[in-house]
């Protein structure tokens, strides 16, 4: 198949509309990252997501919406905690897990009787949802396990030929994906960490929790409160390895270390010897969600053994930067 590049214009986003309504999936922009996009009503339509990205069938999908209206198809109950979230914080990179409706296919949600649900802020997302008159299920338009795209030459570089059209739009400026809390339960839990913080979510919703798996990796026959967060993830083909650290030593242990290359803070670059890629200063979290994505991908170029990351703090996004990249390291810590 060839994958169409389309503008993101008034005829591109006619195009992909055209596309989507059809049955097709289109890569679009979203402020977090790409999402794969394909008609949450239309079971053949998932599966050709679920087939292009070589998704596990058991990791459910999150379903965008443009207006707080076209929610009442998808979800059977929407609580007046979510409401003082969605006033809060939508449109913008926050998810809800609530019950479902039988409206929506039943491979979005794989299987289970809930369904994850966010409205966009970027603006292209936006007018795709609004032109195809659809809620759209998408999910990062990455191949499964490699590093979520934040730009139209990380979908093109996984997903080239596999997907009907990519909208050649402006990179992600999130960086990572949507904070994912589930209300179908209580008390409410923090699934997955993103741009909006525990903290934030906290002055609604002062019973939250954190699943365990935020942190740390499940045991095997731990069951997955969300699915996706048992898989491997966000992984460059090199090896990776979160060095929890401060500055001097990191730097110190970098310099001693045989085939190595280095992700660190950018006051730490000057002191490392070693080919070194830096995410922003060490309390700038915003700056480290933006590009941790696009660095993992450019990692594999240093052709080494190891790369060793600074990890970052565990606290307001800095807890969604640090679980991405501990997923990206296969859980592979070391403490100095
Ligand atoms: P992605 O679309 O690649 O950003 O992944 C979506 C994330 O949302 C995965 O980690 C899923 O496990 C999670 N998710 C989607 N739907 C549900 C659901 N119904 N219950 C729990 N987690 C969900
Ligand atoms: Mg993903």
């Amino acid at each position: 198949m060839t994958t169409l590049r389309l503008l993101s214009d008034e005829s591109g986003i006619r195009e992909a509309a055209k596309i989507l309504k059809n049955g097709g999936i289109v890569a679009i922009p979203t402020e977090t990252v790409y999402g794969l996009a394909a008609s949450a009503y239309n079971e053949q339509a998932i599966s050709k997501v679920f087939k292009a990205k070589g998704r596990p069938q058991d990791n459910p999908l999150i379903v965008h919406i443009a207006e707080l209206d076209d929610i009442k198809d998808i979800v059977l109950s929407f609580p007046k905690q979510a409401r003082l979230l969605a006033e809060r914080f939508w449109p913008g990179p926050l998810t809800l897990v609530l019950k479902r409706t039988d409206k929506v296919a039943s491979s979005v949600s794989a299987g289970l009787n809930t369904i994850a649900v966010r409205m966009p802020e970027n603006e292209v997302a936006r007018r795709v949802i609004k032109a195809s008159g659809l809620p759209l299920a998408a999910p990062s338009a990455n191949l499964s396990g490699s590093p979520s795209p934040t730009s139209a030459e990380h979908v093109l570089s996984d997903l080239d030929g596999r997907i009907d059209a990519v909208i050649m739009s402006s990179a992600s400026n999130v960086g990572v994906e949507s904070t994912v809390v589930s209300l179908a339960e209580n008390p409410p839990r923090l699934l997955r960490p993103g741009a909006v913080t525990p903290e934030g979510l906290r002055e609604i919703l002062p019973d939250l929790v954190v699943d365990k798996a935020v942190l740390s990796e499940l045991d095997e026959n731990e069951e997955a409160a969300s699915p996706g967060m048992k898989y491997k993830h966000y992984s460059p083909k090199t090896e990776t390895v979160l060095v929890e650290a401060e500055s001097g030593r990191f730097c110190e242990f970098v310099n001693k270390q045989e085939s190595c290359a280095a992700i660190c803070f950018s006051e730490e670059q000057a002191l490392i010897n070693k080919p070194c890629l830096s995410y922003g200063n060490k309390e700038d979290s915003e700056t480290q969600a933006r590009l941790i994505f696009d660095l993992l991908r450019k990692s594999d170029r240093f052709l080494v053994d190891k790369v060793y990351i600074h990890a970052p703090k565990k606290s307001g996004v800095g807890l969604a930067v640090y679980n991405r990249l501990i997923r990206a390291a296969g859980f592979k810590v070391i403490k100095l």
